[in-house]
């Protein structure tokens, strides 16, 4: 077994840590405090191809593997978790499924501006009704002449309303299956069509420098080809989707995790209490020690499953495990990286105050912890019963 990168991979993660460290970590707070959404730094990150890492290069993209994505997620969003999720809701949720069913012409029109990073595209399931429960999506289209009419909303939907957003893929309901569930299909629908409007970014505990807005559709009409992949097949395409944007998301977590870390044992060897350094305390040493553990824990689920990924081989059950653990490992580090700041680390320009707002996003977006230990459970289980049979025979 080999757990050395290649050099590919070795040279995006050290692009995107000297990139994150220079020119993303010291304006971390100040995004975050004006909740501004940081155009230079994705265009220059777009300029480095970071901003279409795994799409391929046919299109514009980088080409590089998920194991060189995750490596320079965990660096970027070890800068700036907001930063991060601008980068993986772009990759692993807007572009991945362009790339994955879109036909040649609409990967030329919508994907190729997309696959540079100088335009941003968005996904969008969630509403008001179909949070957990992807299926209970309400929001409609109905094919007119040629034409998707659209009707309905959506909510929460990162980048959707950046200056340099080009559109959004969205699930609609489109029919009832013969099993009698909605049939749910996705439509591809560009930032400029009529009837789709936005509404007001929100007002965020964490991400703050990520952009997130309702989406409303009035009767918006998109071209009958402006279908991405095959009708009914949208639940389908977006759980696949979101197995890579689980890997992405776990990956993001390890970055804030470390970055915890980093504060942490900076902070223990400068502390000076009782005539020394806090970090002479073996409490405190024990503290670095669990979370160096769960930091290296996560990194290896993370490439375990970005590895499986790259070589086609089934990864959903690794995905959901790096996902609960990484975020939940994350968790902790945050709290045991204030513990470690004591007073200072409860005020609100410290690093690691900002670092425990923003981590429990960790464990609801992109399929929350309880759904994933559900995900989890169910391979076990079928996995089992397949082993099962197997003795049996
Ligand atoms: C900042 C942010 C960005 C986001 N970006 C996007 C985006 O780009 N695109 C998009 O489509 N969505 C996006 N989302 C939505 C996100 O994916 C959902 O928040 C998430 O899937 C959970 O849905 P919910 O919030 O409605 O929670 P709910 O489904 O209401 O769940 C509430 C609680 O009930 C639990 N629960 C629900 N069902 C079950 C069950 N069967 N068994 C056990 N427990 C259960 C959940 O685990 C959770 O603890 C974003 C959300 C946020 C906050």
């Amino acid at each position: 077994m080999n757990f050395d990168p290649t050099d590919d991979q070795r040279r995006w993660r050290d692009m995107a840590r000297d990139f994150a460290q220079s020119a993303i970590r010291p304006r971390a707070g100040q995004l975050d405090r004006e909740q501004r959404f940081p155009y230079d730094i994705v265009a220059e990150m777009a300029g480095l191809g970071l901003m279409g890492l795994t799409l391929p290069e046919e299109y514009g993209g980088s080409g590089g593997d998920f194991v060189a994505y995750s490596l320079a997620l965990e660096e970027i969003s070890r800068a700036d978790t907001s930063v991060g999720i601008t980068m993986e809701a772009h990759i692993s949720l807007g572009c991945a499924p362009l790339a994955a069913y879109g036909t040649d012409e609409q990967k030329d029109k919508f994907l190729r501006p997309c696959a540079t990073g100088e335009r941003l595209w968005a996904f969008g399931l969630t509403e008001e009704e179909a949070g957990t429960d992807a299926g209970g999506t309400r929001t409609t289209a109905e094919l007119r002449d040629g034409h998707w009419v659209i009707n309905g909303s959506k909510k929460w939907i990162t980048n959707s309303g950046t200056d340099v957003t080009a559109g959004v893929t969205v699930i609609a309901r489109t029919g009832t299956r013969d099993d009698s569930k909605p049939e749910l299909t996705a439509l591809i629908v560009p930032q400029e069509t009529p009837g789709y409007t936005r509404g007001p970014a929100y007002e965020k505990l964490g991400w703050r420098a990520s952009d997130q807005h309702p989406l409303f559709f009035e009767d918006c009409h998109v071209p009958e080809e402006n279908l991405l992949g095959e009708r009914g097949a949208g639940l389908r395409q977006f759980l696949r989707t979101l197995d890579g944007g689980r890997v992405a998301v776990a990956a993001l977590s390890v970055g804030l995790a470390q970055a915890c870390f980093d504060e942490a044992i900076s902070r223990a060897r400068e502390r000076r209490q009782f005539g020394r350094s806090i970090a002479e305390f073996q409490a405190i040493q024990f503290k670095l020690s669990d979370m160096a553990m769960e930091i290296e824990l996560a990194r290896n689920l993370v490439l375990k499953a970005a590895w499986l990924k790259d070589r086609g081989r089934p990864f959903s059950r690794e995905a959901s495990m790096a996902k609960v653990f990484a975020s939940e490992a994350a968790k902790r580090a945050a709290d045991q990286a204030v513990q470690i700041h004591g007073g200072e680390g409860f005020m609100e320009g410290s690093a690691v105050a900002r670092y425990w707002r923003q981590v429990k996003i960790n464990e609801i977006g992109e399929g929350t912890s309880e759904i994933n230990r559900q995900i989890i459970a169910r391979s076990l289980l079928k996995q089992g019963a397949e082993e099962a049979k197997l003795v049996a025979q």
